[in-house]
């Protein structure tokens, strides 16, 4: 089908039904809920999706690569301090930012990878060039900065990526005593908090897409948690837990409590529910989701993923209260989604 009518000429038109484009997107999920939302902070969060969703589907209708349109999208929301990824990434508990990113190619299966940098504006580039550019999958910390300064990336101020209301999120986990991998304590009183949308919340971002050939890649980037501690490495930097993509199944890219996501190897878990039960792309990831991540000691994995196959099947499934998500499908539908309900 058509992946949009507007102004395709009939032999646009035909050419758009061999070669569908599709992306779908995540800005984090946690207890997201509308009676906590304003209005404003409601449709800030819609246009910043909107925004990254257009980034990407721009590539795809242009003819660019699914790993272009991941990087796109996701870059866009790495600027946006909205989220949990680049500026505006959580704080460690040495009240500094620490990134984590990585991407995967589903035709190749090649993949890059980074944790712990703290001196990339992007880190989702620098995922993509180390993909492209070195004989490794996964960097981190110094070394990873050190091939990012070789293959010319500017570095940026650790400051850059600071927010205030991030700085106060980290500074009330820590009134629960250094916890380490702490979302906000229960003790947060949504009623009092000055901005709701960062209670709680989880934050990171990842895309999934679908090229005009058929590709599909998957990207995932954050800051972590709040109030990270010991070097704390999450799902979203690692192959098979928080990111992956084959085009003989699908793209999947992950958001929520890492630990849980590593143990389930939860990206992997969705392709592979696909590829060795047969089981279609969206019940592969509600299992997932609803049914394994739940499931794990002691307290359940939750979070989220967002996946999509090669004839454009999208499932967003998550246990969570909500999830920043959105899609625009092989038809052209657009739609973004923050609650249970919508
Ligand atoms: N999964 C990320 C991590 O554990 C956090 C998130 O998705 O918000 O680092």
């Amino acid at each position: 089908m058509a992946q949009s009518t507007d102004a395709s000429s009939p032999d646009d038109a035909a050419s758009s039904a061999d070669a569908p484009v599709a992306i779908v997107i995540h800005g984090g999920a946690g207890t997201i809920r509308r009676a906590d939302m304003s209005a404003e902070q409601d449709s800030m969060y819609r246009a910043a999706l909107n925004r990254a969703l257009s980034a990407g589907h721009d590539v795809l209708t242009d003819g660019g690569t699914a790993v272009g349109a991941v990087v796109a999208a996701i870059t866009t929301m790495e600027d946006d301090a909205l989220f949990n990824a680049a500026k505006g990434a959580v704080f460690t508990s040495e009240n500094t930012v620490e990134l984590d990113a990585s991407i995967m190619d589903g035709g190749t299966r090649q993949a890059g990878a980074l944790t712990g940098v703290k001196h990339i504006r992007n880190p989702i580039e620098l995922a993509r060039t180390i993909m492209n550019e070195s004989v490794h999958v996964m960097l981190a910390q110094e070394g990873a900065e050190t091939f990012a300064r070789q293959q010319g990336f500017d570095m940026v101020e650790n400051e850059y990526f600071y927010t205030e209301r991030r700085r106060r999120a980290a500074e009330k986990a820590r009134e629960n005593g250094p916890t380490g991998d702490a979302n906000l304590p229960d003790s947060y009183d949504p009623e009092t908090a000055e901005d709701a949308g960062e209670r709680g919340t989880f934050g990171t971002v990842g895309a999934v897409a679908l090229d005009q050939d058929g590709n599909i890649a998957a990207g995932t980037s954050t800051g972590g948690t709040t109030n990270k501690r010991f070097g704390r490495i999450g799902d979203s930097p690692i192959i098979g837990a928080g990111t992956y993509a084959d085009n003989q199944t699908c793209g999947v890219s992950a958001t929520g409590h890492g630990e849980y996501f590593i143990r389930a190897a939860a990206a992997h878990s969705v392709a592979a529910r696909m590829k060795f039960a047969g089981m279609s792309v969206e019940e592969a990831a509600r299992v997932t989701v609803m049914d394994e991540l739940p499931a794990l000691p002691p307290d359940g994995g939750s979070g989220g993923v967002i996946a999509l196959d090669a004839d454009g099947n999208i499932a967003m499934p998550f246990n969570t209260q909500g999830m920043y998500r959105g899609y625009v499908d092989t038809d052209g539908n657009r739609a973004v989604m923050i609650y249970n309900d919508e």
